[in-house]
Parts: structure tokens; C-alpha cells; sequence
């Protein structure tokens, strides 16, 4: 008895740490292999990798083959003890055009917030980051492929991206931080890249000089991308994606940039701290924006706000739980932490002032880029900072953009006269 269980022994299994990922992607035949290093986590003996619609036709352990087991978009992998390992996969992907993949007819590739598995084996969960090396065959004659050959920092599994295209690098300028930025743009668009980036240089340095380095490598910049009616972009770093009509946006420019100290390079530790991403970056761009002479962002962030606050999309912006929200269909998936977020540093600024909320922002990015972090530890460390007599209006703040479901109803004389 004793020894038919131990031959029945069920896998114990669990997500990996995955630490680096070089990935290959054959755009011609459809075909990528992945090379991962991975932690197992404690105790198990399998590891689940995350595979949407990938069809895998071989994994190796260490450089042997094994066999795995395949179920509802996981891959479960035998695992060799707990020390790390590499897995290699080799598979094929399909192609999909409705931003959950590789889109050829947009010529762009797109996962957030949880379809890297439908490109690349992968683990989406936030707290996990990896460094990532990539590699694009088969791009078609005459087309160009954009991507970074190296993301040198943690970063989310949505970070990787690549585009194909009619595109052409222009150098914009170094910061200084040392950072090289480039523009990357089809026919007719330079002209508008050039107007929505023209602080750029200054801004990304404001970022770099205030609240760290940069640490997605020397060579940074906008790439214009098709996404039809849609407005906004993407924090792919170093190349981050920004949408065709959203081109003249310095504040779109800016934002995307500023996701590189919050959203993917600190990163958030459950859908439910959107905020901090959202919100953090929403504010820093703001700073940096009015810092060289852009435009007030917080009297936009305000006309955002008219939009929403006393409406039903008004929702409190910062939920309890832990990735117990699907964010793409949660109300949290709205502007609500963005500028909500944004105003309650505001606001906290207008209270304590603009330099000491930029020092604590930035010893919290130091301590903490490369890491999974909750809204909660930036409030801690705010609250590190504040005075006894400073506690209980802080505590207010908080209570009024974050916790409360409706914005304050003076959200506009109170957001929009920043550093007044
Ligand atoms: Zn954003």
C-alpha cells in the first residue's frame, strides 16, 4: 500500500520564478522557441507556464527532452529539485488581430494585460518580471522590425513587444542621464512624432535627475503604431508604443516614458494597485511636463475627471483584495486610477510640498525598481516621511482619492492648481 502510493505520487505544481527569457520569433512560418530560466517554487515538482494558443512540439529540462502535460492554456513542466533550471520550447503561434498577440495586418504585437501566452510561454502574473532577449527572422522584404534586442531590467511579462513596418529611426537627442532617444515612424508621420516629442529629451532626463536612473538600457523612444480609432499607447520599454492619433500628445509621450520608473520598472503586486502604475506615472509625467515648460497636465487630468466623477464609471481607485479583479472587464479599467490617482499626489504635494512628495517618490523608486510593490507600501512610505500634525490631513487624502468610491467634490479647485 505504502508503496503504491509513493508510485501514484500527484505533481505538485506551482509558477515559476522566471528570471530570463530569450525569445525567437520566426514571423514567416510563425514559429518561436523560448529559452527560460526559471526558479521552481518551493515543494513543487512541476512548474505551469502559461501557453494560450501556442501548439508546443518539443520542451527540454536541462537540455533533455521531457514529457509534459497540457491543459487549459498551461504547460506543466517536470521540474529537476529547486535550484534554477532552463526550459527550452519550441513551438508555433497563431496570429491574432484584436490586440491578444501578433497582429500582422497592424504589424504589431500585443499582450497586455495577460496574453503573452499567446505569444511566448510565459508567467503573467505581475509579481513575476523578467529580463528578456529578443530575436525577430522572417520579417518580410522591405519591412523593418522594431524591437529591443535586450530588456536589461525586471520587467512584466506584457513588456515585450515588437512592430513591423515602414519604419524609420530618428535620433531626437541624448538626456542627461545618458540615454539616447530615437523616434521610430512610418510615412507621414514624423512631422506629428516630432511636434508630441519635443520636450522629450528634457522630460525623460527630468525623470532620469529626480527620481532615478533609467534602467531599460541606453537607448529609449517612441514607436508610432496603428491602432485605428483608439487613443493612447504602450509602455513597452525601452520602445514603448504610442497610437497614431495620440502622436502629437506630449502628454502621451511622457506618460508612456514615465512607466518605466512605475508600472514596469517598480511594478505593481496585484491588479487591485493599479493605481500605482497608473497613477504614479500620471502624476510624474505631470511634474516633469510642467517642470521644462509642457503643458499643465492637472487641468487635463481635472477635464478627465468633469467626464466621470458624479457618474457611475466613478469607483473607488483603490479596491481591496489581490488579483481577485479581471482588470479587463473590472470598473477599475477606466480613467478612474489615473487621475484620481494622479490628483491624490496633487493634492499631497499641495499639503506637504512638491519637492518632499518628489523625494519620497524617488527613494521609493531606488528602493524598490525591479520589485513587485503594493499602494499600500507607497503609503507607508509617505507616512514615513509626514510630521504628527501632517498625519491626519494625509489620512484624509487618502481617503478622498483612494478609498472613497466618489471623487471629492471639489476635485477641481483642489487638483488643478498645481504647485500654487
Ligand atoms: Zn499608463
Amino acid at each position: 500500500m505504502l508503496l503504491l502510493l509513493a508510485c501514484t505520487t500527484t505533481p505538485v505544481v506551482g509558477n515559476p520564478d522566471i528570471l530570463h527569457s530569450a525569445l525567437s520569433f520566426q514571423l514567416e512560418k510563425l514559429e518561436g522557441t523560448a529559452e527560460l530560466s526559471v526558479l521552481p517554487p518551493e515543494g513543487a515538482t512541476e512548474v505551469s507556464l502559461e501557453i494560450g494558443d501556442l501548439e508546443i512540439s518539443e520542451v527540454q529540462v536541462n537540455g533533455t527532452d521531457v514529457a509534459t502535460e497540457q491543459k487549459a492554456g498551461k504547460l506543466n513542466v517536470p521540474t529537476e529539485g529547486t535550484e534554477e533550471q532552463t526550459i527550452f520550447i519550441r513551438y508555433s503561434f497563431s496570429t491574432h488581430e484584436n490586440y491578444i498577440g501578433w497582429g500582422p495586418t497592424r504589424g504589431e504585437s500585443f499582450t497586455w494585460p495577460y496574453y503573452c501566452g499567446n505569444l511566448f510561454p510565459c508567467n503573467s502574473e505581475l509579481e513575476d518580471g523578467s529580463t528578456y532577449d529578443l530575436e525577430l527572422r522572417g520579417v518580410p522584404g522591405q519591412q523593418v522590425a522594431v524591437y529591443p534586442q535586450k530588456i536589461s531590467a525586471e520587467a512584466p511579462a506584457y513588456t515585450p513587444a515588437f512592430v513591423v513596418g515602414d519604419y524609420t529611426e530618428t535620433p531626437i537627442g541624448t538626456t542627461t542621464g545618458g540615454t539616447r532617444l530615437s523616434v521610430w515612424t512610418r510615412p507621414g508621420d514624423l512631422e506629428a512624432m516630432l511636434d508630441g516629442t519635443s520636450l522629450l529629451v528634457q522630460t525623460f532626463g527630468f525623470l532620469e535627475k529626480t527620481y532615478g536612473p533609467y534602467t531599460f538600457g541606453d537607448h529609449a523612444g517612441s514607436v508610432s503604431v496603428e491602432w485605428g480609432e483608439e487613443y493612447g499607447g504602450m509602455e513597452n520599454h525601452p520602445y514603448w508604443h504610442i497610437s497614431g492619433w495620440a502622436l502629437r500628445s506630449q502628454e502621451v509621450h511622457t506618460h508612456e516614458a514615465a512607466h518605466a520608473w512605475f508600472g514596469t520598472g517598480v511594478r505593481f503586486a496585484c491588479w487591485e494597485d493599479f493605481v500605482l502604475s497608473e497613477g504614479t506615472t500620471s502624476y510624474i509625467s505631470g511634474r516633469a511636463l510642467e517642470e521644462v515648460g509642457g503643458p499643465n497636465l492637472f487641468t487635463t487630468y481635472v477635464a478627465e475627471m468633469d467626464l466621470f466623477c458624479g457618474t457611475e464609471e466613478d469607483v473607488s481607485t483603490l479596491p481591496n483584495g489581490c488579483n481577485e479583479i479581471d482588470i479587463a472587464t473590472d470598473p477599475l479599467w477606466s480613467m478612474v486610477p489615473y487621475m484620481k490617482g494622479a490628483c491624490f499626489y496633487e493634492d499631497v504635494a499641495d499639503q506637504i510640498g512638491v519637492d518632499r512628495v518628489d523625494e519620497i517618490i524617488a527613494t521609493f523608486y531606488q528602493n524598490h525598481v525591479g520589485t513587485a510593490v503594493r499602494m499600500e507600501d507607497m503609503l507607508d512610505a509617505i507616512r514615513a516621511e509626514l510630521k504628527t500634525e501632517e498625519k491626519a490631513a494625509f489620512e484624509e487624502r487618502v481617503q478622498l482619492w483612494l478609498l472613497n468610491e466618489k471623487c471629492p467634490t471639489d476635485y477641481a479647485e483642489r487638483c488643478g492648481k498645481h504647485g500654487n
